[in-house]
């Protein structure tokens, strides 16, 4: 039971890869992997800290566990919080960041030796917390483990240096940090071989991808070429970063998938600014009309704020009227919450929750109609 390895995970696509990535390191260095936490003697929470509500929902998950198991807290809160996961958190063993995930086996190991039953510690004594790395090692990415034997998500980029104003992701993963485009194919080639079909190449701003040769419109072309692939998409966009050359290649090659996921966050140009975006709303509305006009049957989808701090009536208005003339397939729609580090924690999150749920409630039901209509189901 000591050596089973249960592992959760919380928020985006990238996390799920990452927890890919670890399971396959466990694997190899001998731990076998259970999908159940009554059979595991170790387990891990995979953590987002992009919103309050993420987070609360982990901390909630971790107090369900004090059986005696080992349990080690990874990802964005891991980076986010460091060693003060242990004062909230007592039967926390070890605090691992998302750019120090290959240490996660021999840190489990170092923590089964002292985790033995008659060596009682005081806390913080014998904890273990690895924050500090500023790099992953190329090879964590070719353990070979997918969680799905037909689809794999491959990583092309790590970090980002947007630094939008409200989001934490700048801080806990770092600035951005792109790939070598020939070790992802090789990746996919190895994925492939495995009998994956269909890819999802990952990061937090695909479009920004260039390892110095290759630009990502250039990368999506030779991924197109591999021999055995079917289909493939990309996520996240940033407007700021997408043009005409994208769509033109989304438009040509016939592997890849006529979706682009494009976070508009507001209709608000003075929001947009105050989110630090890098892009007005016309420059948006703009960007989608030539997306449209390119690629046939192309399917678009956004995520918005609502609420975020100084947001009037009529900035809101200016979202919702932008939800209902763009007529995205589907939105993910959150309320803002403040997050550590960044810029937007300093402004005074000064929309009452009564008004932020109305607006999240009117915007909500806007997208629901919207997407009923034209058949897509993910609206949140
Ligand atoms: S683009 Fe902005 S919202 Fe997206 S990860 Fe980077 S900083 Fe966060």
């Amino acid at each position: 039971m000591t050596k089973k390895v249960y592992i959760k995970v919380f928020g985006c696509q990238m996390n799920v890869r990452d927890s890919e990535v670890i399971c396959g390191l466990l694997e190899k260095a001998g731990y076998g992997l259970t999908d159940s936490p009554d059979k595991a003697g170790i387990i891990l929470f995979n953590t987002c800290s992009v919103r309050q509500h993420a987070e609360d929902r982990v901390w909630s998950e971790i107090g369900r566990h004090k059986d005696g198991k080992i349990i080690g807290v990874l990802g964005c809160m891991a980076q986010n919080y460091k060693e003060k996961i242990f004062e909230r958190a007592p039967n926390v063993d070890f605090v691992v960041g998302p750019s120090d995930i290959d240490k996660v086996p021999g840190i489990i190991t170092r923590v089964c030796r002292y985790k033995l039953p008659d060596k009682a510690h005081s806390l913080n004594e014998a904890k273990i917390w690895e924050t500090g790395g500023e790099k992953r090692t190329g090879d964590i990415y070719h353990t070979g483990f997918y969680a799905d034997k037909d689809h794999a998500f491959v990583v092309i980029s790590e970090g980002c240096s947007n630094y939008c104003s409200y989001c934490v992701v700048p801080y806990v993963r770092g600035e951005i940090r792109h790939r070598m485009s020939r070790d992802i194919l090789k990746e996919i080639e190895e994925a492939l071989d495995k009998g994956i079909t269909k890819v999802t190449l990952l990061g937090q701003n695909v479009n920004a991808y260039s390892d110095g040769e290759v630009n990502f419109v250039k990368l999506l072309q030779l991924v197109n070429r591999m021999k055995g692939l079917q289909e493939f998409s990309f996520i996240t966009s940033h407007p700021k970063n997408t043009a005409v050359d994208l769509f033109k290649a989304m438009a040509e090659l016939e592997k890849l998938k006529k979706y682009l996921h494009l976070p508009l966050q507001s209709g608000s140009d003075r929001i947009l600014k105050l989110m630090n975006r890098g892009y007005s709303r016309k420059f948006y509305l703009d960007l989608i009309e030539e997306y449209r006009k390119i690629v046939k049957k192309a399917v678009l989808t956004t995520d918005i704020i609502v609420g975020f701090p100084t947001e009037t009536e009529d900035d809101f208005r200016d979202t919702y009227d932008a939800l209902k003339g763009v007529e995205f397939d589907c939105a993910y729609i959150f309320k803002y919450s403040p997050r550590t580090h960044t810029e937007a924690e300093k402004l005074d999150d000064d929309v009452v929750k009564k008004d932020k749920e109305k607006r999240h409630k009117l915007i909500l039901e806007l997208q629901k109609e919207i997407s009923r209509r034209k058949k897509c189901e993910n609206t949140f």
